[in-house]
């Protein structure tokens, strides 16, 4: 089974080629354009699609040493995402398909967050629990089968990524925010500032409270000091980054006690937090948790992710017909 996967949910066109199983090539297109913004704007990241799509592929392929012609499906990240960019991807994967007269595969881009875990070794046992962080999600997913998976808690306002970009805003650092919150806390002491754990009930999370107290927590101490973020950044960042884990591994802790499921993966952007990797690990010796985390590469949109999910789908013949139509949002 030879699978080409094109994921271009947001701002990031992605390609990969799975052969049996394993990923051969996974390649990316980053989208600079937006920087300048401090956010992505749809219109900008379609037309980049349309851009990076072509030789993002043919790099993929040739990286794979795969030929069009030998392949068994096309894939593509139906939904959720940016309308615009998800247009651009699922009509490039449909006209490749009918032109190789080959089978066409939707891909649910959170699903294929959670099976990031299944591309390298050691994987995960069903039934098992996933944590997905990312830019627009915050979701606690039990996995019964690779297809068969269901959220059982989830973010009621912004999700982690948007939690650490916008602190990051606050802080006066440029977007995307998150990995350099990482950075600046690895040299801080998490413990100097304190930010408050919301109390929300079952599996769920908040985080917009979060960010209102860290605002006037820093408009606070400006008042009193012009240069408190400037010479206080490190403890801050590691302060922030250091609730928003103890937030997500707290109910991920909850929701082991429930199911009594006790394999641990994390998926999404946010997953790629070198102090929420760290921290999964010391829950996981204190609980007995065996912890799983993608390598760094598909933890961040990445079209690998939609290729592993893809053949899944392939085994299981569930192919989508060419009339299928991406949608900004979706179940699963
Ligand atoms: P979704 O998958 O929900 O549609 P997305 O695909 O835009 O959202 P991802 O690419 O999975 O999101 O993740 C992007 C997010 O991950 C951003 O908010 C970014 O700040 C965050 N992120 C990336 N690296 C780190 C890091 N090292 N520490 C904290 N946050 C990070
Ligand atoms: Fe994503």
């Amino acid at each position: 089974v030879k699978i080409l996967a094109i994921e271009s949910s947001c701002d990031d066109t992605g390609a990969a080629v799975l052969v049996d199983g394993k990923i051969l090539s996974n390649r990316i297109a980053n989208q600079q354009v937006h920087e300048q913004y401090g956010g992505v704007i749809p219109e900008l990241a379609s037309r980049a699609h349309q851009e990076n799509i072509v030789p993002v592929v043919d790099i993929a392929l040739q990286t794979a040493g795969v030929k069009p012609e030998e392949l068994s499906a096309i894939a593509f990240t139906q939904s959720p995402g940016l309308i615009g960019s998800l247009l651009v991807g699922s009509c490039f994967a449909k006209s490749m398909a009918m032109a190789l007269d080959i089978p066409l595969i939707g891909v649910h881009h959170m699903q294929a967050h959670v099976l990031a875990n299944f591309i390298d070794d050691p994987k995960p046992s069903f039934p098992f629990l996933c944590l997905t962080v990312s830019g627009g999600h915050t979701q606690i997913v039990l996995c019964e089968s690779p297809l068969q998976m269901r959220v059982i808690g989830e973010t009621l306002d912004d999700a982690a990524g948007e939690a650490f970009d916008k602190s990051a805003k606050i802080l006066g650092l440029p977007y995307p925010g998150g990995p350099l919150i990482d950075k600046y806390a690895k040299e801080g002491n998490p413990t100097r500032f304190k930010f408050p754990e919301p109390r929300i009930p079952e599996l769920n999370f908040s985080f917009s409270g979060l960010k209102t107290a860290i605002l006037y927590f820093l408009q606070e101490n400006q008042q009193k000091d012009p240069s408190f973020i400037t010479s206080n950044l490190a403890d801050i960042c590691a302060s922030i980054q250091q609730r928003i884990i103890t937030i997500l591994l707290n109910k991920v802790l909850k929701a082991s006690q429930e199911t009594g499921v006790k394999d641990i993966a994390i998926a999404g952007g946010v997953s790629a937090n070198s102090g929420l990797r760290q921290a999964l690990q010391e829950y996981g010796e204190k609980h007995g948790w065996r912890t799983f985390i993608p390598k760094f590469e598909y933890c961040t949109d990445n079209a690998g992710m939609i290729a592993i999910t893809a053949y899944y789908k392939y085994l299981a013949g569930e192919f989508a017909s060419l009339d299928a139509v991406p949608t900004a949002r979706a179940a699963f």
